[in-house]
């Protein structure tokens, strides 16, 4: 695909997102019907045509205590689903919502309605975080990992942030730091605070350490000047103390990037998921493209190192920040890097980074596919048996109205059904 067909591409995403988000202020949302107190039942799921990696083939699906069994389990309940499409449960591995008892009912919705059963949350705190039990990490509520606020410089990335939000909020802007530091961002400024920061943060019970980079090549001058205070980032020369008092704890790291410099800075020092495509929040007059351009040789140490790399498309606001990305994905695609989906958009949710995924050209059907409902499941829960629809597996699956690999439309739609742990949330027309 040429630049100009993405472009075109990304024009047409962008005027949909509008008209979608004015259609749904215009309608009444589309009639979903869940079952929130359902609970896992043998069932005996018949007539559907099951994805199998490679396309999708009629067979039937047994369920019973939660799981995909070989054979018809005694008293199962007989759901008929000639002329739909059984697929694994979707997983986001980068979102910000479920992060306080505001938001945690309306995206638990939103996440079931376009298939996602899993996500990683890679920031809020211990306590927004407990606000959402309700709907999380249960049969009947989204499975989330959660960073549990994040690791950064003095002034870093994150500070700012949460500076705004709390005065949003109506918080005293003198109370702020108190409040937040060591919960939404634990400050690094030598190696010296390393261990302390990392056993507050294990205190709050994590599932993840998330790391801040930005623009690690402009560390010095970006410390030093005021004017960088929220875009500023950890010494890189830290990160690789940092990954390792993750990696002793049992935590695995993840590393928010801006440039190619702070995404060579996270795979040498061995994090486990990038959690951004460089370039992503690059604006038209952001001069040096060069600077965020990954290069074949980078790539190949992604894909050496195993490391887990992070779409973030949604995010993307220019044509310069577009082709960037496009570039980027393509290069880490032929190194055959492990690139997983993740949206960081918290009005959208998955959707708008669906459909910039699919204009990007970068990936075909199939891959898309791959990415959304086995490669990112099971990237964000590498010891359960998701991702697949084979005997021994959750039964965590979607059931499509037509073949998303012909009618890719049906991604943005969502499933008709939903089946989490053997219990039926949703089955519609
Ligand atoms: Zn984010």
């Amino acid at each position: 695909m040429t630049t100009s067909t993405v472009l075109v591409a990304w024009c047409i995403v962008v005027c949909q997102d509008h008209a979608a988000a004015q259609a749904t202020s215009q309608m009444a949302k589309p009639v979903r019907q869940w079952r929130w107190d359902a609970t896992a039942e043998p069932l005996a799921l018949v007539g559907g045509r099951v994805f199998d990696g490679s396309g999708f083939a009629a067979r039937p699906i047994y369920v019973d205590g939660g799981k995909i069994v070989r054979a018809r389990p005694t008293g199962a309940r007989e759901i008929d689903l000639t002329g739909r499409y059984l697929t694994p449960a979707f997983a986001d591995a980068h979102v910000h919502r479920f992060s306080s008892r505001w938001d945690a009912a309306e995206s638990r919705e939103m996440y079931f309605r376009h298939g996602f059963l899993y996500a990683m949350n890679c920031g809020s705190s211990k306590a927004a975080r407990s606000e959402c039990e309700a709907y999380i990490n249960r049969p009947t509520g989204v499975d989330l990992l959660y960073a549990n606020g994040g690791f950064t410089a003095a002034g870093g990335h994150p500070v700012k942030l949460n500076e705004t939000l709390h005065r949003r909020h109506g918080g005293d802007p003198a109370t702020f730091f108190e409040q937040c530091a060591d919960d939404r961002f634990y400050i690094i400024r030598s190696s010296s605070d390393i261990t302390e920061k990392a056993e507050l943060h294990a205190l709050t019970r994590p599932d993840l350490l998330k790391l801040f980079l930005l623009h690690s090549d402009e560390f010095s001058l970006r410390a030093a000047d005021e004017q960088y205070y929220g875009r500023r980032g950890l010494d890189p020369a830290l990160v690789p103390l940092i990954t390792r008092e993750g990696h002793r704890r049992g935590l695995r790291v993840g590393a928010h990037v801006e440039s190619a410099a702070d995404l060579r800075t996270a795979v040498h020092a061995r994090v486990d998921f990038v959690l951004h495509t460089p370039g992503y929040n690059i604006g038209s007059s952001s001069g040096d493209v060069a600077r965020f351009l990954l290069t074949p040789t980078d790539a190949q140490l992604v894909a050496r190192n195993g490391t887990f790399h992070t779409t973030t498309v949604s995010w993307v606001r220019t044509e310069t920040a577009l082709d960037t990305v496009r570039r980027n994905l393509s290069v880490l695609k032929a190194a055959g890097v492990r690139v997983i989906f993740g949206s960081d958009d918290h009005s959208n949710g998955p959707t708008r980074e669906i459909r910039l995924l699919r204009a990007l050209g970068v990936y075909s059907g199939i891959e898309l596919l791959t990415m959304l409902c086995h490669d990112t499941p099971r990237a964000l829960y590498p010891d359960r048996r998701i991702g697949r629809l084979d005997t021994g597996y959750e039964a965590n699956l979607l059931v499509f109205a037509a073949d998303p690999l012909r009618d890719p439309g049906q991604l943005i739609e969502g499933p008709v059904g939903v089946i989490k742990q053997g219990a039926v949330l949703s089955m519609g027309e």
